[in-house]
């Protein structure tokens, strides 16, 4: 399974919510209207805006439609190797 790295960036998210209804097993807006990541459903530790997921090859895709879907770029995902799959 796809091991990824979700970040929201709480400086660019402006609260647009387009991550969350692309993936919402994934994503949730938090009080301050900032998108924050999910762990498959569970929020362990409260709100982050960082994670690293298993996702199947499916949930991976998803997730990626979810960061295209971002205004602002603000969803950066990383790759089990540590490299930038979006935005590139
Ligand atoms: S789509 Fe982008 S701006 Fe909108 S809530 Fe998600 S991260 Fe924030």
């Amino acid at each position: 399974m796809p091991r990824l790295t979700i970040k929201v960036d709480p400086d660019l998210c402006i609260g647009a919510a387009s991550c969350v209804t692309v993936a919402p097993e994934t994503f949730r807006l938090n009080d301050e209207n900032k998108a924050f990541v999910l762990d498959r459903g569970q929020e362990p530790g409260g709100p982050t805006y960082e994670r690293i997921v298993e996702v199947s090859e499916e949930e991976k895709e998803n997730i990626i439609l979810s960061a295209q879907s971002c205004p602002t770029l603000a969803v950066i995902i990383l790759d089990e190797a540590g490299n930038q799959i979006y935005p590139i």
